[in-house]
């Protein structure tokens, strides 16, 4: 019997087989989930719903998260669709070019808004929208980067924007703890996806990362996807509030040696 089976989830965030969200998917889909999928913009329509198709999704809402009214429409189509669900995935994020290229001083007072907006109070605001139709024992969760807590060159407004939701993790947690609701963050090492092509310098940072972490791996969307099989499952009762790191253990090393330096001593 798989880890979710009879729970419903949802997946926000999938824009194509690269999408964290889509290794998320894969993964629920595995373990037995009845699966929900909700996209932004018609242009990805066409890339989302034969994905849907493959893990028997029937349930595909397009959504874009900077308007309220389409996410209330969203909901409710949910409440119809699966009365109750038992898993609500955020995995989205947006800042400008601009934003990601040049220096963090330079961030614009609308860049640093619609930043804030997409990739934070998205999920303020789902979860503020989805908790009327949410069983007890849900699990919720968003997917943040190292880039909150440590300097990551050029992700500059964007580190700011996951330092904010990891902090609405926590907040969120305690709000919805004596609901017996549970609120996580996944923090992923780098991995090329649409987002992650955004990020000036993004494709020497990824070259780096495999060298530099305890593990010698980069992380994959199925690595991210069976951490999310843990918190969305009853595995994880009792753990709220927390980011759980899935980066091959980068975050842990304090001082980086090159593989080179290694290898002469
Ligand atoms: P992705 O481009 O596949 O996913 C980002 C999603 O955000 C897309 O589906 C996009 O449509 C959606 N989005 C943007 N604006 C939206 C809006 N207004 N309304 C609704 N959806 C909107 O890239 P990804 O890397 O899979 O990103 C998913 C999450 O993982 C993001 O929160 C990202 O910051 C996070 N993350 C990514 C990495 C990485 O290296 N790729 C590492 C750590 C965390």
């Amino acid at each position: 019997m798989g880890l979710l089976e009879g729970k419903n989830a949802l997946v926000f965030g999938l824009a194509n087989d690269k999408s964290i969200a889509w290794g998320i998917t894969q993964a629920f889909h595995r373990e037995g989930a009845n699966l929900g999928i909700s996209y932004a913009g018609e242009m990805l329509e066409r890339r989302v719903k034969p994905l849907a198709e493959k893990v028997g999704c029937q349930w595909v809402e397009e959504c874009d998260v900077t308007k309220d009214d389409q996410i209330a429409a969203t909901a409710e189509k949910a409440a119809q669709h699966f009365g109750k669900i038992d898993v609500l995935v955020h995995s989205i994020a947006f800042a400008g070019k601009d934003e990601l290229s040049k220096p963090y001083y330079q961030t614009s007072r609308d860049g640093f808004k619609n930043a804030l907006d997409i990739s934070v109070f998205s999920f303020v605001a789902l979860t503020n929208a989805f908790l009327p139709i949410m069983n007890p024992g849900g699990s919720i969760m968003c997917l943040t980067y190292y880039g909150s807590v440590k300097v990551a060159p050029n992700y500059n407004v964007m580190g700011v924007a996951k330092a904010a939701l990891e902090s609405s993790t926590r907040y969120l947690a305690f709000d919805l703890g004596p609901q017996k609701i549970r609120v996580n963050a996944i923090s992923a090492g780098p991995i090329r996806t649409l987002a992650a092509a955004g990020v000036g310098g993004f494709r020497d940072m990824y070259k780096h990362f495999a060298d530099a972490a305890p593990l010698r791996e980069n992380v994959t969307i199925d690595d991210v996807g069976n951490a999310a099989v843990f918190l969305a499952s009853d595995l994880s009762a009792r753990i709220t509030g927390e980011v759980l790191y899935v980066d091959s253990g980068f975050n842990t090393v304090g001082v980086q040696i090159s593989p080179k330096e290694e290898k002469s001593e």
